[in-house]
């Protein structure tokens, strides 16, 4: 590991105690030890970054008409083919602070043709939380109810979207506004989140969720298989044609709009008879009914366990006895077939291989379910000072796409308007990216790629750029190469 002292300590005394200044908290650390964050240690009176810096690379085809990015590779110690490509991320780069210092490393290359700069940090987020999206139509718990890990709120349930449910994690308020136990278990569990790592919460009012990105999540010891195929109104519409011919009625239920076919434009116009069939609930058009029943981990998100109860009674005038009815979640999970009898009443019998054969294709069309986690933060406050002696150019740039940001070579949402509020999926970012210091605060890397002649022209600490040749050299101890996630575009500094 390379001696970091000069860039981010200072030694003390006589003992060999070593002062990291990496972030806020300032630790004094023993030799053989580590700071509070486990991420610089003390290595015979030298600081030094426990953690490889990451360089990503890929191998350019030969047939591709590209320049060798990394110049003077041939000269180099040869480790890495001349075709390849280097991306140094800013996994393991460590931080500055205060942050008027300039960013641990910024890289001048090469691509194209275009000399490029490369400004690498590891930011440390106080304002950062996490959307996480669960592909589930159960009822997780009421809107804006607290999510509990650990018995600390550590963020809430959010607005759900189509065939999913959304809880907002962190953010400063968890991690700064209240008790110190608040702010410590908040870090912490967006951290594990971050790291790709499962984590249990509790909904207050509600369900009790495993969540981990890329799995499906486990929602009251039930792992979760099936994303809904769409509302109710959304599945009478798609397999409308399927049941022409098979049923007389079929009811969609879900917790939000649920389907009546006959009613429902999509049996209008394919002239089915009106069945006479009434559910409960606001109906909001023809054939879309509100509020059918309660949310719950029942039928279609809702808390119906007997899908009967839904239905208020048929109308003599237009049901019939013999009168066939398909009744199912928007999964397809659930499903009921009944048909009624002299009296009108619905009587369940075996369903007929045909409209069972739709109801397997409902499931068919459901994706698996899954939990998204994607990371949010705002880098426009002092970080943006190790990139350049007037932050404000840094943003406008940004803003205007000639930057390109990246963290871990992953790519980044930009939201519109005002800083530099940026969004990405954790399962795009390279493991062990993320870290934390005990502000608390996340520590996560962040790039800004841009022309080298913008980056002179906003006034970057110039005077620190290293060519990816010499920085390659001087930092082979202490990096490690992985391939090049060919899922991401290559961030190339916009033109
Ligand atoms: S918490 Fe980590 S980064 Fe901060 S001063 Fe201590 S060792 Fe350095």
């Amino acid at each position: 590991m390379a001696d970091r002292t000069e860039q981010f300590g200072a030694r003390e005394g006589t003992e060999g105690i070593v002062r990291c200044d990496a972030c806020p908290v300032l630790c004094r650390i023993r030799p053989g030890r580590a700071g509070a964050c486990h991420r610089y240690a003390n290595e015979g009176g030298r600081l030094v970054r426990t953690d490889p810096l990451v360089l990503l690379t890929r191998t350019v085809e030969a047939a591709e008409p590209v320049v060798p990015f990394l110049e003077g590779a041939e000269e180099w110690a040869g480790e890495l083919a001349p075709r390849e490509q280097v991306f140094v991320t800013a996994i393991g780069a460590g931080t500055t602070y205060p942050d008027y210092k300039p960013a641990p490393f910024i890289v001048s290359a090469r691509h194209e043709g275009v000399d490029t700069v490369t400004v690498v940090t590891e930011g440390i987020f106080s304002y950062c939380g996490l959307k996480a999206k669960i592909d589930t139509d159960r009822h997780l718990g009421p809107e804006a109810a607290p999510v509990r890990h650990e018995g600390e709120q550590i963020g809430h349930v959010t607005t759900a979207e189509y065939g999913s449910q959304m809880l907002s994690l962190g953010g400063v308020r968890h991690l700064t506004g209240g008790s110190k136990r608040e702010g410590q278990v908040t870090c912490a569990a967006l951290l594990a989140l971050c790291r790709k790592e499962a984590i249990e919460v509790e909904i207050e009012g509600g369900a009790r969720l495993v969540l981990q990105a890329g799995a499906a999540p486990i929602v009251n010891g039930v792992r979760e298989s099936r994303m809904r195929v769409g509302c109710g109104s959304a599945a009478i519409g798609i397999f409308a044609q399927q049941w022409h011919g098979h049923v007389d009625e079929v009811v969609v239920l879900d917790d939000h709009i649920t389907g009546v076919l006959t009613e429902h434009q999509a049996g209008k116009c394919l002239g089915m008879r009106p069945s006479g069939l009434r559910v409960r609930g606001r109906r909001s058009t023809p054939g879309r009914y509100f509020q059918v029943a309660h949310p719950g981990a029942g039928w279609g998100g809702t808390d119906i366990t007997d899908p009967l109860s839904v239905i208020e009674g048929f109308d003599p005038k237009q049901a019939w006895p013999g009168m066939r009815v398909l009744m199912t979640s928007t999964t397809g999970e659930d499903a009921l077939w009944f048909e009624l009898d002299e009296a009108l009443r619905p009587v369940p019998r075996p369903m007929p291989e045909a409209v069972a054969r739709t109801v397997a294709r409902i499931g068919e069309n459901c994706e698996p379910a899954m939990t998204s986690i994607l990371f949010m933060a705002g880098a426009g406050g002092s970080l943006r000072a190790g990139v350049t002696e007037n932050p404000i150019l840094l943003t406008r740039r940004v803003q205007q796409g000639e930057v390109r940001v990246t963290m871990g070579g992953a790519p980044c949402y930009l939201w519109p308007g005002g800083g530099i509020t940026i969004m990405a999926d954790v399962l795009r970012i390279p493991d062990n990216a993320f870290g934390h210091v005990p502000t608390p605060a996340l520590v996560a890397p962040i790039e800004f790629t841009m022309r080298a002649d913008l980056y002179a022209a906003l006034g970057g600490h110039v005077e620190h750029a290293l060519p990816l040749a010499e920085l390659l050299a001087r930092h082979a101890a202490e990096s490690e190469s992985a391939p090049w996630p060919a899922a991401n575009p290559w961030p190339e500094a916009p033109r």
